[in-house]
């Protein structure tokens, strides 16, 4: 796959003033520094190897994010080497990157995974359980929450837009009840559902497939 700059750019454009993260599991560190030439800044990678490569041979003044599923023994690899982590998803990686964090004196963002339609096959925090995660967040004070990450069903678009509507919801609860973090990042919406995620209240959309095209 190679960037298709017009995509980009009119991606780019749509997307403002939320924040574009490409996900850039599909290319190759050559067609990152061509996302940067359209505009794009923030990459999001989903899996700890294919980051490391990327990351070592790229050479731009982009931001990377991480943006898939973390292992706990794999944090250590990143911590210090992106800008955000959207994919905080149990107490154990929790613990996991205060440890790090602490270990090295560094202050991590992070967003929490949120699993609000409550899917078997997804990854994430329960809204139920959410107090109970801000409690636990007391003993780890390296750890800065900036907002929420979610991943729609892979149902019909319009169908998704309840699910950005609760999240956005559960994001303001938060927000009002605690204070003493940021919680203004709502990270969700990927190529085929960004619109409706945007006009749900998305701060930071995450677009892989609409930002390439097949090689010729
Ligand atoms: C690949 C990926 C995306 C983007 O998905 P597209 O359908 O390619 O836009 C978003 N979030 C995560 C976690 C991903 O792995």
């Amino acid at each position: 796959m190679k960037v298709n700059q017009q995509a980009v750019k009119e991606i780019l454009k749509d997307v403002s003033p939320a924040k574009l993260v490409a996900a850039t599991k599909y290319v190759d560190e050559k067609e990152i520094e061509e996302l940067e030439k359209c505009g794009c800044f923030y990459f999001g990678e989903n899996r700890v190897q294919a980051f490391m490569d990327k990351y070592e041979k790229y050479h731009g003044q982009g931001h990377w994010h991480f943006i898939g599923t973390l292992q706990k023994n794999k944090v250590k690899y990143i911590i210090d080497k992106v800008d955000l982590i959207h994919s905080v998803n149990d107490y154990g990686l929790l613990d996991e990157l205060e440890k790090q964090a602490s270990k090295r004196d560094i202050e991590v963002h992070i967003l929490l995974q949120v699993n609000i339609a409550r899917e078997e096959s997804k990854h994430g925090f329960d809204e139920d359980d959410m107090d109970n995660v801000m409690a636990y967040l007391k003993n780890c004070s390296h750890l800065i929450v900036d907002g929420l990450m979610m991943m729609a069903p892979n149902i019909e678009v319009e169908d998704t837009r309840i699910y950005f509507q609760k999240t956005k919801q559960l994001l303001d609860r938060l927000k009002n009840a605690y204070p003493q973090y940021p919680l203004n990042e709502l990270s969700m919406g990927m190529s085929q559902d960004y619109k409706v995620a945007l006009e749900e209240g998305a701060t930071i959309v995450r677009i892989g497939r609409a930002l390439f095209q097949e090689d010729e």
